[in-house]
């Protein structure tokens, strides 16, 4: 078995052949998991092939692409099937609503494929747990550098309720928050209190999320939006280490998990090797090197 990554986390074998997460074309697969639906985890040019997603996912898909793709095989945490001879568990992830990560057999090898993943758990998501001993852990490193710590949710999101209610007594406040995950947390955090951008409403209703009416409270999809004269909160695990700056007030919030929650998830996976993909992924891997993980980014198919 062999695995790359080629815009797409690439799995080969005598038997089968499958792409986690493709952003772009797609080769000549069996079929394709997709562990949530941020940009930079799906294509278009996927909708060739069976799709492998969870309701939720499908549903941000169609807002994102105008439709679904022809063949699908909807799944959920808890779930097991068998697709072409290959086992494959769905596991919660805890990043956004419906994101799920695979713990897929083949050729006799376990292998955990994380998406992005948190594990703290918040109002919308269960937190990700680690799934018990896998052979090979493919993870993500978004936040894999020791100077993310997040703090804890309960206080950040005092800490947005605190400044919004503070702030929306002198005027309109504007909080960015991306358009698919973060905005429906901000969303049901807020209530009716606030009002939200079209590009988010849509993505609300897709995943049944209602929206407030709003009184000069409004979330956004980037601060680009925010009206003019507006208070501008940004909300991003970015803002872990320093704040926005620009006249943006910056609030930690992520859906990723932070450098110790990474480490912690891959240690009780007890896993043989690991690849690390997207964002730090040569200093995770370092990191869990020093800690005796036999651990690489993810390689670049051998032959192209
Ligand atoms: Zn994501």
């Amino acid at each position: 078995m062999d695995i790359f990554y080629n815009r797409g986390i690439y799995v080969v074998s005598d038997r089968v052949k499958f792409v986690v997460d493709p952003t772009g074309s797609v080769g000549d697969v069996d079929f394709v998991l997709v562990t949530h639906g941020h940009s930079d985890h799906v294509s278009r040019q996927m909708y060739r092939h069976t799709v492998v997603a969870t309701r939720e996912t499908f549903s941000a898909l169609a807002v994102k692409f105008g439709g679904m793709p022809p063949r699908r095989v909807e799944v959920a945490p808890g779930r097991v099937l068998e697709l072409d001879g290959v086992q494959i568990a769905v596991f919660e992830a805890g990043h956004i609503l419906g994101s799920v990560m695979y713990l897929v057999e083949v050729d006799g090898v376990q292998t955990l494929f994380t998406g992005d993943f948190n594990t703290v758990g918040s109002i919308l998501t269960e937190a990700a747990e680690p799934v018990g001993k896998v052979d090979v852990l493919v993870m993500e490193a978004t936040y894999g550098d020791p100077a993310y710590r997040f703090p804890n949710r309960a206080e950040v999101y005092n800490q947005l309720l605190e400044v919004t209610e503070r702030v929306s007594r002198e005027g309109g406040v504007a909080i960015a928050a991306y358009p698919l995950g973060k905005a429906q947390e901000v969303t049901k955090l807020l209530g009716a209190r606030a009002g939200v951008h079209k590009s988010i409403a849509r993505y609300n209703s897709a995943l049944g999320i209602s929206s407030g009416g709003g009184d000069g409270v409004l979330i956004v999809p980037s601060v680009r939006h925010a009206p003019a004269g507006y208070f501008k909160i940004e909300v991003s695990g970015w803002h872990a280490v320093g704040g926005a700056g620009n006249g943006v007030y910056g609030i930690p919030l992520s859906d990723h998990s932070d450098y110790g929650g990474l480490l912690e998830f891959a240690l009780e996976s007890s896993p043989k090797l690991v690849y690390t993909v997207y964002g730090f992924a040569e200093r995770l891997a370092g990191g869990l090197r020093k800690m005796g993980i036999r651990a690489y980014r993810i390689p670049p198919p051998l032959f192209i």
